[in-house]
This record gives C-alpha cells, structure tokens and sequence, in this order.
C-alpha cells in the first residue's frame, strides 16, 4: 500500500503540480495533506513544517526541546484517530504515526494514517480539526486520490470539513 501510494503522488500528483514537489523547501503556515482511498482503504499523509510544530529544526537543541519533540508527536499521531469520513461506511483506524522527515535546514514532521473501510471508494469528506492541533496555522492544500477521479482544495480556517466528492 505504501509504495503504491508512493507512486501514485509522487508520479502523478507532484508531476503535474511540481510546486509541490517533495524536495521543495516547505512555506511555513502552509502544510500538505494528502489521502489516497482504494475500495478498502483510507490514507493521509500530512506534512507540517516542523518548526510549526515545536519551534524548532532540526536537531533539538536541549533535553526539554526533545521532550516536546516526542510529546508533539505523540500527539499528532493520535490526532489522526479523531479523523472521520462521510461516505464511507464503517471505518477503523489502522495505523497512525508521525516522525521527522528529512534533513537539513528545513525538515517536515510527517503525520500519515491509515484506516480500513467498508466504502472507502465512495468516500465523500473527512472531518477534524487542524486549526486546534496547530494553532496559528494558515492553510492546508490538500490533494486526494479516490478510484473515481482526483482533486485538489485549499483548505483554511476554520473549516473543520474537507470535501472530496466530485
Ligand atoms: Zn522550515
């Protein structure tokens, strides 16, 4: 399932919006959010500039800023056991993580999740609060890839719904 979403956003997506791309240096107030749903299955991955996280980045500089860094990612990894979807049918929570992705200057923390679904191809919106996991936060662009078609959204506060039905 990974590599194939991988693939898919990688190959396809970042192709045809290379402002995207996953090398570029991210803006901060801005993160990505992308999911990707198959017949059974839900996936997001979420990347957020790591200093709107902690503060920081990079290396932590001292033991409490590492602290914060295993608190806040605790806690970003949790979050996405709030998520729910429209549409779906009955969905569990698979997985749910987040870590620091990537080196140098500019480092993102990269929440991603995965649920199972009785419907999950005919997913309509997902529901949850980014504005309260990170406040000060400015926008999402988020990007979805359903069997039936792709698309893309700004997503801002305090929309608390994402739409991805056609
Ligand atoms: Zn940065």
């Amino acid at each position: 399932m990974r590599s194939w979403i991988a693939v898919i956003l990688v190959g396809g997506l970042c192709a045809a919006h290379p402002a995207w791309g996953h090398t570029q240096a991210h803006e901060h107030g801005h993160s990505r959010l992308q999911l990707v749903a198959d017949p059974g299955s839900v996936a997001i991955e979420w990347r957020i500039p790591m200093g709107d996280v902690v503060g920081f980045e990079g290396s932590p500089p001292d033991a409490a800023a590492a602290a914060r860094l295993a608190g806040e990612l605790e806690r970003l990894g949790e979050a996405m056991k709030s998520v729910r979807f429209e549409g779906a049918g009955s969905c569990q929570t698979a997985a749910s993580k987040a870590e620091v992705e990537g080196a140098g200057a500019h480092p993102d923390i990269l929440v991603s999740a995965q649920w199972t679904c009785d419907a999950a191809d005919a997913l309509l919106a997902l529901s949850f609060d980014p504005w309260a996991l990170l406040p000060g936060h400015e926008r999402i662009t988020a990007e979805w890839l359903l069997p039936a078609g792709q698309g893309q959204a700004r997503w801002t506060p305090p929309a608390t719904r994402l739409s991805v039905a056609r």
